[in-house]
């Protein structure tokens, strides 16, 4: 191939300009993102190479290297991994395939800030480059391709690039940044250290780089003043020297992993520029043995409600990575839950159908969902704010670790509490401790803080059922006539808001033996509530009003199905209900809402 000059696709030339012109407060992280892909190159080619040997050549240990050259200004990055081959270069660097992009773009708001924050979620990956290069070459060569059949791919990383075949002996790609001059504090070995320590630690591959030492600039004239010798510098040696642990995170032993170093490892796979919430680390042995790091995000993700949207945990098998976001380890409900899943089972040459079937799946994800759960009831019962007066509101914050906890299930239920609602529908085997997890605002309370065992322990005597609305915002919740009766006799209900709780709710009849009743269904029947007089009272109001409402009934007859004498009402004069069995007002609307 001779030559040729191809054009970005137009999101590329986007996202190119936002990356150089708004990333640039966190600049050191293209480090990050170049190492990172060097080490999924390397990843993919172990994982073809269980099957094909011949891809590794003689180089079986794969690994990366950092140099960089003062004069040229330039920073290379190197790996022995897959490599691209011509139309792989075309396509991987000349457009994103990823799904979601498009989403991505129309998120973004112009706002330089803003943007910068979302492109942090969204991950630029080797787009990053241009925040330090003004120009990046990358060379590269594919696994089993011979060597005349390399590529090199030149852009300045506006609106095209620039490719040909090249001749390259070793297999791998070496990404070549040409820095810009404000940039040129990465062509030091220390500062170089220093971000690859930072960033890329955990990375289970050994980076290299070439060790350098002093040497006394030459002698001219030793009869001079100053000794008569040119200024001295560090020169290369020739050697190289690992300059990472080079041992995946997740493999360390707790107690030698800090805080920094995990949420470093939790921005890398998740992109995210934000330290998680929380995480668990673990080695679970029993029926299926593996190695768990879940993470719990602060923030939701721009697509969090799309629901095919692919979960955060990757699969490795004995270290090796398998895949990406693997779905059937994680619940769809779980799906912000990042991390990573080691089996030490599971085979490697698995793929996602056999993944479905696997028992060895069934129970890594059952014990992951289990764990996630954990976790939550942990944050939960530390947090003054949801911790409650209810059953299991026992809070015992004794260390400082129990301090640290403190406001973040509050945190987390803002961002994810709708979606975990999802699982009450999704997941019947632990609907019980999900519904332990919920929290809602009621009459009695403004912000979304009372658990069901909080309602429990409020309720009156001889309350028999867990009383809600539903509606869209709080003050729609909080001044429908439905609720008149209830705030007249002191009864605390539950006031909802998310979209998905009529849905959900439709899933969970009773909390610890008590019903769930809308008071927006059907005849609210008030039970032991209503005292003998009110009920006569009732049935005598009934009797008087049989004529009105035999008019009313036949004046309303396509409109509506009853019309009945209610003792829910106060002040208003009359409110629309619907029938014990129907769609909630509510439900309907929702539905309508997405067209059906
Ligand atoms: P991501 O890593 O999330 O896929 P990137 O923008 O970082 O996105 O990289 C885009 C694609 O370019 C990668 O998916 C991969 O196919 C290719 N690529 C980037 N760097 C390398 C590399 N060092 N070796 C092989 N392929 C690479
Ligand atoms: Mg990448």
């Amino acid at each position: 191939m001779s030559k040729q000059t191809l054009s970005f696709q137009a999101e590329v030339a986007q996202l190119l300009h936002l990356v150089t012109h708004s990333l640039y407060s966190n600049q050191e992280i293209f480090l990050r993102e170049l190492i990172s892909n060097a080490s999924d190159a390397c990843d993919k080619l172990r994982f073809e190479g269980l099957n094909n040997a011949a891809l590794f050549e003689d180089a079986p240990n794969l690994e990366v290297r950092v140099t960089f050259d003062k004069a040229a200004k330039t920073l290379t990055i190197t790996d022995n991994g897959i490599g691209m081959s011509q139309q792989e270069a075309i396509d991987h660097l000349g457009t994103i395939a990823k799904s979601g992009t498009k989403d991505f773009m129309g998120k973004l708001s112009g706002d330089q800030k803003q943007d910068a924050q979302l492109i942090g979620q969204f991950g630029v990956g080797f787009y990053s480059g241009f925040i330090v290069a003004d120009k990046i070459t990358v060379e590269s060569r594919r696994a089993g391709l011979k060597p005349e059949e390399g590529v090199r791919w030149i852009s300045g990383g506006t609106g095209d690039f620039e490719v040909e075949t090249i001749t390259r002996a070793q297999r791998g790609t070496s990404i070549i940044l040409h820095l810009r001059e404000d940039a040129e504090e990465y062509l030091n070995a220390w500062k170089l250290k220093q971000v690859i320590a930072k960033y890329s630690d955990h990375i289970s591959l050994p980076i290299l780089m070439e060790k350098e030492e002093w040497k006394d600039g030459e002698l001219i004239n030793p009869n001079d003043e100053n000794g008569g010798r040119q200024p001295g510098g560090m020169v290369k040696t020739g050697e190289w020297e690992t300059i990472n642990k080079a041992s995946a995170l997740w493999t360390r032993p707790k107690k030698d992993i800090t805080e920094e170093q995990y949420a470093e490892f939790y921005k890398t796979i998740s992109h995210d520029h934000e330290a998680p919430l929380t995480w668990a680390h673990n080695r679970v042995e029993g029926n299926t043995e593996y190695t768990q790091l879940l993470y719990i995000p602060a923030k939701a993700p721009f697509d969090l409600w799309n629901r095919d949207k692919k979960a955060g945990v990757k699969l490795y098998v004995k270290r090796v990575f398998i895949m990406d976001d693997a779905e059937a380890l994680m619940p769809t409900y779980l799906r912000f839950v990042k991390g990573v899943i080691d089996s030490a089972d599971l085979p490697l040459n698995v793929s996602r159908e056999l993944l479905q079937e696997s028992r060895d799946v069934r129970s890594i994800r059952e014990g992951s969902t289990k764990r996630v759960l954990s976790m939550l009831e942990d944050l939960a019962k530390h947090d003054k704010h949801t911790a409650g007066e209810g059953a299991d509101g026992v809070t015992d914050v004794v260390s400082e670790e129990d301090k640290a906890k403190e406001g973040k299930y509050t945190k987390f239920y803002a961002e994810f509490g709708a979606v975990l609602k999802e699982g009450l529908g999704e997941d019947f085997a632990n609907r019980e401790r999900l519904a332990k997890l919920l929290r809602f605002a009621s009459t009695q309370s403004d912000t979304v803080c009372v658990s069901f065992a909080d309602y429990k322990a409020r309720m009156k005597e001889g309350q028999e059922a867990i009383y809600y609305i539903t509606a869209d915002t709080l003050a729609a919740a909080k001044n429908s006539p439905q609720l008149e009766v209830f705030k007249k006799k002191g009864i605390e209900v539950l006031l909802m808001t998310d979209r998905v709780d009529e849905w959900a709710l439709n899933y969970l009849h009773e909390f610890d033996g008590t019903p769930l009743q809308s008071v927006a269904k059907g005849a609210v029947d008030l039970g032991k509530l209503q005292d003998e007089a009110e009920k006569k009272a009732a049935e005598e109001a009934a009797e008087a009003f049989k004529p009105v409402l035999a008019k009313l009934k036949e004046a309303l007859k396509d409109k509506a199905e009853d019309v009945r004498v209610t003792t829910r009402l106060v002040d208003s004069p009359a409110c629309l209900v619907v029938q014990d069995d129907g769609m909630s007002t509510q439900l309907a609307r929702m539905l309508k809402q997405a067209g059906q």
